[in-house]
């Protein structure tokens, strides 16, 4: 049964002398207990159509076309009936549950304040639905998190009270928009997973909207790809992952890494230039300027949304043309950005059982020494003059610590780094000029690094100066090579940060990193705020850089596609240690250290045909003022082999510089989990 159906929706704002279009054309359907996945970069109009069905949209915003609700069409809907829907049949869930949960009050009251304005129920009456939807959102100690306020909870767990709150009153339609983002992948997979029980409990239709394919591939039953303000193609999921019929969709799935890629026998593709301006809209297919497939037609005519059978949609008209053999091998050909140098087996930085501890911020009313917060504590590695080290493993495991300590923002507990025969024990105020240049970090976000008031060519001029690293004479030149190397041209000098895209500030943060003439750039996660193809263009960005430049990297990433993909080798970290470290193909072929295992059957992988066998860990990660004994993952550990794991630490196991910390032998582990695989 159709709970929305949308039919030529037109979504326009309007100003006092303009009109931009934001959705064109839009229809689509969405069932009872069915979840829809909308996809397609930032500014596609996602979000838009999704507020469209509840006409949540701002004041002179003009809508033509139908949006049916159960029947009823929404658009004529008085101010009241409209609050009524929104309160009672239609629920949402955003990416961000901190902001959307009030900070001042409890969460019991947060939530009774649902039931008792829509429902009129007692408050006793209340407080049992509440901990019953708690418990059903798995949340283990439901009277504990009534109490709680929002800020005393995980981001997970902050999530799993929105969904609860949001099926409080059992909406016929759900819309979740980008509502995993931001978090860490095993927080994630629970969360999807528990999405689609609750799908199946309910029978809700939802609107899931989300940049992520590996997320929409593992949940939705079907898909539509929204391409500057229209829908472009729409099918099931297995028929949209296997066969994509427009070269939008295509390009999407190939900027993704996956976990069978790696750098050196795949490039990335980046789909080239950038989503139009609503505002002024190219003639012809909207998607021309980028697409690889486009023929002089495609900008004369424009292409009509038109049923290809099998209830598949698309809005190419060329997409029987569309093959992904065809593509790939264009994409070769395009993208022979394999790197060519053998990387040199040389040692630039050497840590060797590292120990960073920090005593905690001492609270209005905390009495006496608290114990120390170990965010490094022992841990060893190597990267050679011009290869790259990808760190991976859940927030708080230390590897942000780690890179931080590396470049001197974090003093040194105990142990030793060397740098290029330096010893790098010093904080960064009392490091030679020398080694400040040879040394750069780049981070998650660069509105965090880049100075508001300081345009891109001062950012530049800054490292040029400061480390000396060319003549006054030639510092012009100089600016305009480093802004050629991220694909920015001379207009971009004046710009401030504020003028600039999420891309083009990480571009402007990564030249800047590389005016010292690097030799090791350390990134800590420098993709996870951008889109997906805008990250897939700085990773080759990164990737090129480091070739042109011969420079060594740290990679620190949540995402295991994106370390597998860039690294030669790889350490994960759990709690302050590393617990598996190894050539990327190493350490991503059984065995696993059972930590890392779970870590990999929780990545979404881009295919709704290929069913993972997923872990899921129980609880969270413990405090690191107080970690276990043993061995640190014990406590959430699958393959605890019993009290050995909890009295010792676990022995480091290694075969051909394949490391693993664990007390099940070697070939055990590898034949548990070859045979489980
Ligand atoms: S109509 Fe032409 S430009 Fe548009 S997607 Fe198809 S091939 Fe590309
Ligand atoms: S040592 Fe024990 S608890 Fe630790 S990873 Fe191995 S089996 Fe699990």
């Amino acid at each position: 049964m159709p709970v929305i159906e949308m039919k030529n929706l037109g979504i326009e704002y309007v100003g006092a002398f303009t009109r931009t279009p934001a959705v064109r054309n839009l229809s689509l359907t969405i069932h009872t207990g069915e979840v829809y996945g909308l996809v397609g970069e930032s500014g596609c109009g996602k979000t838009t159509a999704a507020m469209a069905c509840v006409r949540y949209l701002p004041k002179g915003t003009l809508l033509t076309g139908e949006v049916i609700f159960l029947g009823k069409s929404i658009l004529g809907l008085s101010d009241s009936e409209l609050r009524h829907l929104r309160g009672n049949r239609v629920a949402m869930v955003y990416q961000d549950p901190l902001a959307a949960l009030n900070p001042s009050l409890n969460i019991e009251s947060q939530m009774a304040e649902i039931l008792t304005t829509h429902e009129h129920i007692s408050a006793r009456a209340a407080h049992e639905l509440c901990r019953e939807m708690l418990e059903r959102v798995r949340i283990g100690d439901a009277e504990r998190v009534m109490r709680s306020y929002p800020h005393q909870l995980s981001g997970g767990m902050q999530q799993r009270v929105l969904i609860a709150m949001a099926l409080l009153l059992k909406p016929a339609l759900l819309i979740m928009d980008e509502p995993t983002t931001g978090l860490d992948v095993t927080i994630e997979a629970a969360v999807l997973d528990l999405v689609d029980d609750l799908r199946r409990e309910f029978n809700t239709a939802i609107l899931f909207i989300s940049h992520n394919l590996g997320v929409i591939a593992r949940l939705c039953q079907r898909v539509g790809v929204m391409y500057a303000g229209e829908m472009v193609e729409e099918a099931s999921v297995e028929q949209l992952f296997k066969s994509p019929r427009h070269p939008y969709t295509l390009a999407l799935l190939r900027c993704i890494p996956s976990l069978g890629t790696d750098k050196r026998t795949h490039s990335l593709w980046s789909i080239p230039g950038r989503v139009p301006p609503l505002s002024s809209l190219p003639p012809g297919c909207v998607f021309a300027p980028r697409c690889p497939l486009a023929q002089p037609q495609c900008t004369e005519h424009t292409p009509e949304l038109q049923d290809i059978g099998q209830g598949r949609r698309t809005r190419c008209m060329f997409y029987d043309q569309v093959d992904p053999v065809a593509f790939d091998a264009y994409l070769g050909e395009r993208m022979a950005t394999q790197r060519q140098a053998e990387t040199e087996h040389e040692r630039l930085l050497t840590v060797r059982d590292l120990k960073v501890y920090f005593q905690p911020a001492s609270g209005l009313f905390s009495i006496g020494k608290r114990p120390m917060i170990k965010a490094v504590d022992g841990i060893s590695f190597d990267i050679a003059r011009s290869g790259t080290l990808g760190i991976a493993g859940e927030s708080g495991c230390g590897k942000s610590t780690t890179a931080r300590t590396v470049a001197g923002l974090n003093p040194i507990t105990s142990g030793t780094i060397t740098f290029a025969g330096h010893d790098l024990n010093q904080p960064v105020q009392k490091r030679p000029r020398s080694i400040l240049s040879q040394l750069q970090m780049v981070f998650q976000n660069p509105d965090s690094t880049l100075n508001p008031q300081k345009t891109v060519e001062q950012e530049l001029l800054r490292p040029l100066r400061l480390l000396g690293v060319v003549k006054r004479e030639q510092e012009s030149e100089a600016i305009s090579q480093l802004l050629k190397a991220v694909n920015l041209d001379d207009t971009y000098r004046q710009r401030y940060p504020a003028q600039l895209s999420g891309g083009e500030k990480q571009r402007v943060a990564i030249a800047r990193a590389f005016a010292g003439r690097p030799k090791l750039v350390l990134c800590d996660e420098p993709i996870s705020s951008l889109d997906v193809s805008v990250q897939s263009t700085i990773l080759n960005l990164l990737l090129r850089l480091q070739q042109d430049y011969d420079v060594a990297m740290m990679f620190i990433s949540h995402d295991l596609g994106v370390v597998r993909y860039l690294s030669d080798n790889v350490a994960i970290m759990y709690l302050g240690t590393i617990c598996e470290l190894g050539r990327a193909d190493q350490v991503f072929t059984p065995p696993h250290h059972p930590y890392s295992e779970a870590l990999l059957s929780a990545i979404p992988i881009p295919d709704p045909t290929v069913r993972q066998a997923r872990i899921r860990l129980q609880g969270s990660v413990p405090s690191p003022t107080n970690p276990p004994s043993g061995c640190r993952f014990h406590t959430r550990c699958p393959r605890k082999v019993g009290a050995i794991c909890e009295q010792t630490p676990p022995p480091a196991q290694e075969r051909e510089g394949h490391i693993i910390y664990c007390h099940i032998p070697w070939e055990e582990l590898k034949s548990a989990q070859t045979t489980q695989a």
